[in-house]
């Protein structure tokens, strides 16, 4: 039939990826639209400006990965393998309401014949029937022009790579106000996003299989209490407070103007260092880092979790080891120590709100814990400290000493001041928290007769509409320092200093050097004493001002 074989429309290459890219997003997403509409609020006419730039955003991402392979042989099949899987992995979206992600790509590969029949409906062969195999075809009779030799299609299609992903970023950029917060509390958004979800969660599901079991390897199995230790009759009780997204130059401890730390600020005996950067902008990269010996050059995640750190060379030491958490758990640092989380809410718990427990919990067991420790301990206290975007119910209302506070997730509602009054209030708050444990540490210390001293730094730390940035997680080398500088001080009482020969001064007058998250390992070994080949003296803190 001469009509049949004519159907075959002539389009041009750049323009073919544009065109399927828009297709993807509009014809398959309708799960993700929907979320993504309840998420900012519903169809209005203030948020058509951001839908109109999520469309845009996605159009242009997809475009600069489907230029990536825009050459002849290759496109077409590329293309129409992806409209077919697409379209069952969204009529699986909205028939089922499911996400996918690495788990329910491991479900349907574990689903037997049998199971996979009933799955089976009509509807389901006529979506994929009229939304992948009939597009399919049509992409089959399609004549892509392409112009110029191999080398001017590189350069073509580098080009459009490179300006599809410019653009999209000038779009990140301009409205990251509204996507940091809307990504951020909702995850699932990335696994309704399709094709990138099943294609991201194949590529999960292979390397997990893949995957050889962690080994984890020994680390400062040789670690022993040093010469300060012997003939020493009390215990000691060292605490390691980390925060959550405390950046420095919010604590009025580091020249903020606004009082965010009227408690500390009393403690003359408190060490402030004010120039600390953090190994990570994220707290699954910081919190295992800073536990590790590796430091942020050559931390990678896979190395941290196949190795033991700071808290297993404490345990071989003999110290009994402690985890308590008001967070998300601690990322694997606290694998072979004890854990407890006290994160989740009690009824009638005056430390609580609805949601979680405000950071004065965590203290809770502190005072029996001092007095019936049978053995040296050391105690890690993980923050909830100032997580965004929901500054305002991180701290209880007698914080709320700052304002007037931005009260949404949705951050473009609130202005800027808003948004930094309500994480000021979570410094105020952190500064009570730390008072409070300081004084505990003094107090039960004193009378149960127990040497005590408390560390404190924060994971990371926060932009706060510098730069129109917000939130955290930046890529480490373009991350803002507002990201990346932390708070880090240590108070020790005088008997913990003069067992372990500490001189405070010449510590405090270290306490403006810059320093990061590589030193905790090796300061916090250096401060206990505590001689094992993996310490190296050159990353500690307390060098040159211990021991005498
Ligand atoms: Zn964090």
């Amino acid at each position: 039939m001469d009509s049949y074989v004519s159907f075959s429309p002539r389009i041009s290459a750049p323009l073919f990826t544009v065109a399927t890219s828009s297709f993807l997003v509009l014809a398959y997403n309708q799960a993700f639209w929907e979320r993504f509409l309840q998420a900012i609020g519903g169809v209005s006419l203030a948020n058509l400006p951001l839908l109109a730039a999520t469309f845009a955003l996605l159009v242009l991402v997809f475009n600069a990965c489907l230029s990536l392979v825009n050459f002849k042989p290759v496109i077409k099949p590329v293309v129409m393998v992806l409209l077919v899987m697409t379209s069952a992995a969204a009529f699986f979206m909205d028939q089922y309401g499911i996400q996918i992600d690495k788990a329910m790509v491991q479900n349907v590969v574990e689903t037997d014949t049998r199971e996979a029949g009933e799955l089976l409906s009509v509807r389901m062969v006529s979506t994929i029937v009229f939304l992948g195999i009939v597009p399919a075809l049509l992409v089959a009779r399609l004549q892509l022009i392409y112009k110029g030799g191999p080398g001017r299609r590189i350069l073509l299609n580098g080009g459009m790579v490179l300006g599809s992903l410019a653009l999209a970023a000038a779009i990140l950029m301009l409205f990251f106000k509204s996507y940091a917060p809307t990504f951020r509390e909702h995850r699932e958004l990335r696994f309704l996003l399709t094709p990138t979800n099943y294609i991201q969660a194949v590529n999960g599901f292979i390397k997990q299989k893949l995957a050889r079991p962690t080994v984890v390897a020994p680390l400062g199995r040789d670690a022993a209490r040093g010469v300060t230790w012997a003939g020493q009759q009390r215990r000691t009780v060292t605490v390691v407070v980390v925060g959550e997204t405390a950046r420095s130059m919010n604590f009025s401890l580091n020249g903020y103007p606004r009082v965010t730390n009227p408690r500390l600020a009393q403690r003359t005996d408190l060490i402030n260092f004010n120039n600390v950067s953090s190994c990570g902008t994220a707290t699954a990269v910081s919190l295992p880092c800073v536990f590790s010996s590796l430091g942020r050059e050559n931390y990678s995640d896979g190395k941290a979790q196949s190795q033991e750190g700071l808290l297993d060379v404490l345990r071989h030491a003999g110290l009994d080891v402690m985890w308590i958490d008001n967070n998300s758990g601690c990322k694997g640092a606290c694998a072979r120590v004890g854990y407890e989380d006290i994160s989740q809410p009690v009824a009638g718990d005056p430390l609580c709100n609805a949601d979680e427990c405000y950071d004065e919990k965590l203290l809770q067991s502190l005072p029996e814990r001092i007095r019936n420790a049978k053995n040296d301990l050391v105690i890690v206290l993980h923050q909830k400290g100032s997580h965004g975007p929901a500054y305002w119910k991180r701290y209880p209302a007698a914080f709320g000493q700052f304002g007037p506070v931005c009260q949404t997730n949705d951050l473009e509602k609130c202005s800027r001041e808003q948004i930094m009054a309500a994480y000021d209030n979570t410094i105020l708050y952190t500064d009570y928290v730390l008072d409070k444990a300081i004084g505990i540490l003094q107090q039960v210390g004193a009378e149960a007769k127990v040497d005590t001293a408390l560390m404190y730094f924060s994971d990371h730390g926060e932009s706060l509409g510098e730069k129109n940035m917000y939130l955290h997680g930046a890529p480490y080398i373009i991350s803002p320092p507002e990201q990346r500088s932390v708070p880090l001080m240590l108070w020790m009482s005088g008997q913990y200093a003069d067992r372990f020969k500490i001189n405070r001064e010449c510590v405090a007058a270290r306490a403006g050097q810059p320093f990061s998250h590589d030193n905790v390992f090796h300061s916090v070994l250096g401060m206990l004493d505590i001689s094992t080949a993996v310490y190296n003296p050159a990353l500690d803190l307390f060098n040159a001002c211990t021991h005498g």
